[in-house]
């Protein structure tokens, strides 16, 4: 049993390293193959890629990026032993060995900056890639890969529009982490026709995945988006939790979590642009207090129900 008052496992990049890492967004001018035509031109429904570019990223090199990435942060009086370059926006491996090895090395050129973290698509990897980012860790570097899992449904997965299955995210995974590099998945909650068991489910299929960091956030419809235009046509397909409901479902679902995957993010802030608000702008610390104070309220805590179940039986992912 776990120890109070961490009912679940906060991810921290400095109990992982054991220094304090401050991430700095790269936007690596790298396109989507759900938007490039590789393997669709419309995109993931809700998706508005836009939205996750911070201001200082936008029309500077990398390296610009970079220093104007340290800037900010040390302009906010925040202190780092090293920074990690996150490739965020579109899919951070999708192009040739050769650019990734490019661009990568651009950011990794940067004083300060000890390694990278690369968000990207399980479809967008491949041996060789994976083999390039396990030397980058050879030679010091720290390197992790956060893939976009979204839904371990498949159902799921054709309707958001998603251009690959879960079993196209175990393989990326499993790949992954066979190379040693740290794997962390990110997962949407509310994505349309999912019940809040099918989401409590979802954890059980992923512990069955070598991660070691799960990020999780609520659905946020984006204006203009295409998904946009099925929460009007469909109201009825969407949960629409409001931030209490939410944090409880959370709780039912790390319950079933394994403890040792790490939690990097329990919701995304709202933006003006988000179209159906009933959260209002609450901030993610006010969130982890709240799911704290409700794990606790439960006498529960993350990976209480992990283990004993039958995913064969009771589920078909
Ligand atoms: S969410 Fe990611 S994979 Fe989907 S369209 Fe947007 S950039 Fe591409």
């Amino acid at each position: 049993m776990r120890q109070e008052p961490l009912r679940y496992t906060p991810f921290s990049y400095r109990s992982r390293y054991g220094i304090r890492l401050q991430r700095l967004t790269v936007d690596g001018g790298f396109s989507c193959p759900n938007r490039d035509g590789t393997v669709g031109t419309g995109g993931c429904t809700f998706c508005d890629n836009a939205a996750f570019h911070p201001a200082y990223t936008r029309g500077k090199s990398i390296p610009e990026q970079v220093a104007a990435g340290i800037a900010f942060h040390k302009a906010r009086g925040r202190k780092a032993d090293g920074y990690l370059a996150y490739f965020q926006a579109y899919s951070n491996t999708h192009a040739p060995l050769d650019m990734l090895r490019a661009r990568y090395g651009e950011a990794l050129a940067c004083p300060g900056v000890r390694g990278l973290v690369i968000g990207t698509r399980p479809d967008c990897v491949d041996g060789d890639k994976l083999d390039y980012l396990a030397s980058l860790r050879a030679e010091g570097y720290i390197v992790e890969v956060e893939f976009g899992i979204e839904s371990v449904y498949d159902q799921t997965l054709r309707r958001v529009n998603r251009g690959h299955d879960f079993a196209c995210t175990r393989k990326a995974v499993a790949a992954t982490a066979e190379r040693g590099i740290p794997v962390g998945g990110h997962l949407i909650v509310g994505l349309p026709g999912e019940s809040p068991e099918m989401i409590v489910a979802e954890a059980l299929a992923l512990n069955e995945l070598p991660l070691s960091l799960l990020k999780v956030h609520q659905l946020q419809v984006l204006k203009g988006t295409a998904m946009e235009a099925e929460f009007h046509a469909h109201p009825e397909a969407f949960l629409r939790l409001g931030p209490d409901a939410y944090i409880d479902l959370l709780a039912d679902f790390l319950e079933r979590l394994r403890e040792d995957i790490a939690i990097g993010r329990i919701a995304s802030s709202v933006p003006p642009a988000f179209t159906d608000a009933p959260w209002g702008l609450l901030k993610h610390e006010a969130l982890v207090r709240s799911l704290e104070a409700r794990l606790e309220e439960r006498g529960t805590w993350q990976g209480r129900l992990a283990m004993g179940h039958n995913l064969s039986q009771d589920h078909d992912f």
